[in-house]
């Protein structure tokens, strides 16, 4: 008999069913199985950006709350998955940082009791953002939270996390994602073969990136690498190159909207047949809200992100074929890199202004 039988956690392999869904990290899911079914207060899961972090994650927390240890069908694990359980308070940084007013709140939810499931879980995206103050605020509750309440902390750069936060968690590492993993989720999820190519090619091994890049990214990714080829040496071509790239921008991020609204309609009706009290559906709305403002700020500027990637990939091709000389490769190098600079500086620059004075720079090819 195994010491994992002996200790009566169930026998390695044995994998929750919600668990088994995501994509990749075999080996961890069984160990997160198990360690759902008698989780630890503080939990830290530790994996690079791409990896699906914040999908394990919700996937884990569907386990603990799961009446069928993870069953991935039920009304508990069905909310836990689309954001919509009472019982789950996640918490995001409001723009750099997770801030000492967000753990303030985290405190007082962890003292309120669950509402439907025996747990509370309060999840904490990129736990690396919290700062000092808010940390400290959080020591107590992360050391002896209330019974019944589960941390669940994400993070890619668990060098940045303070050592205050990360001593008291209990970690689990995910590795990243392989390419035949990425080509096979995207399969799955009905796109083409050659897209999927395409996609896998420029992730750099990122899930949610390849995702965008077969899907809502995908004709901003094709325009991205003709821009070099078509920008002509007088100021109404970049002026007309620029507007073509602000329309595929938006284009690619207003497929959000839709979602958006859909999900805020579903949680609604969700809320309803539940009949939560007001004061919790607000919370809950506001959430959902929340995260989709920022859902939406973060695809605007992964959109450019991939503006940027195309064109400096388009260049680096046509140099190592010969097509272009090695001083105009290094002009669009460095128009780009100032570019993209200005942009990660100061976020709320105009993009249209942004991307003219970056085109007026890019030498044409021919
Ligand atoms: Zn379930």
């Amino acid at each position: 008999m195994s010491a994992v039988e002996e200790s009566g956690l169930e026998p390695v392999g044995s994998v929750a069913p919600v668990l088994a869904a995501s994509v990749g990290h075999g080996s961890q899911l069984s160990y997160l199985s198990r360690l759902a079914l008698a989780p630890p207060h503080a939990n830290l899961l530790v994996g690079p950006p791409g990896s699906g972090l914040d999908d394990v994650a919700r996937r884990f927390i569907a386990a603990v709350l799961c009446p069928d240890r993870g069953c991935g069908h039920c009304r508990t694990c069905t909310r836990v998955m689309s954001m919509a359980h009472p019982d789950v308070f996640e918490v995001e940084p409001e723009g750099a940082s997770i801030l000492v007013e967000q753990a303030r709140e985290i405190v007082r939810r962890v003292n309120v009791a669950p509402i439907e499931a025996g747990r509370a879980v309060v999840l904490i995206h990129d736990i690396d953002r919290l700062n000092e103050t808010a940390a400290n605020k959080l020591l107590k509750t992360m050391e002896e939270p209330p019974p019944g309440t589960v941390i669940v902390g994400h993070t890619s750069s668990p060098q940045d996390v303070l050592i205050t936060i990360r001593s008291r968690c209990v970690g689990s590492n995910l590795a990243p994602l392989t390419s035949q993993e990425i080509s096979t989720a995207l399969l799955d999820d009905g796109v083409d073969a050659d897209a999927v190519a395409d996609a896998v090619a420029a992730s750099g091994g990122s899930l949610d990136r390849a995702r965008r890049l077969a899907g809502p990214y995908r004709d901003l990714r094709r325009l991205a690498l003709d821009l070099p080829a078509r920008l002509r040496p007088y100021g109404a071509s970049a002026g007309r190159l620029s507007a073509e790239i602000t329309d595929a921008v938006d284009a690619a991020v207003d497929g959000l909207g839709e979602q958006h609204a859909g999900q805020i309609a579903k949680l609604r009706t969700d809320i309803e047949a539940a009949g939560y009290p007001p004061r919790v559906a607000a919370t809950m709305e506001r959430s959902l809200e929340n995260r989709q403002k920022r859902l939406v700020t973060q695809a605007r500027i992964e959109a450019l992100g991939e503006v940027f990637a195309g064109v400096l990939a388009s260049v680096s091709n046509r140099l190592a074929n010969g097509e272009i000389s090695p001083e105009i490769a290094d002009g669009w190098f460095s128009s780009t890199e100032q570019t993209q600079r200005v942009f990660t500086e100061t976020p709320s620059v105009r993009t249209s202004l942004m991307l003219d004075a970056w085109l007026l720079r890019c030498p044409p090819l021919g």
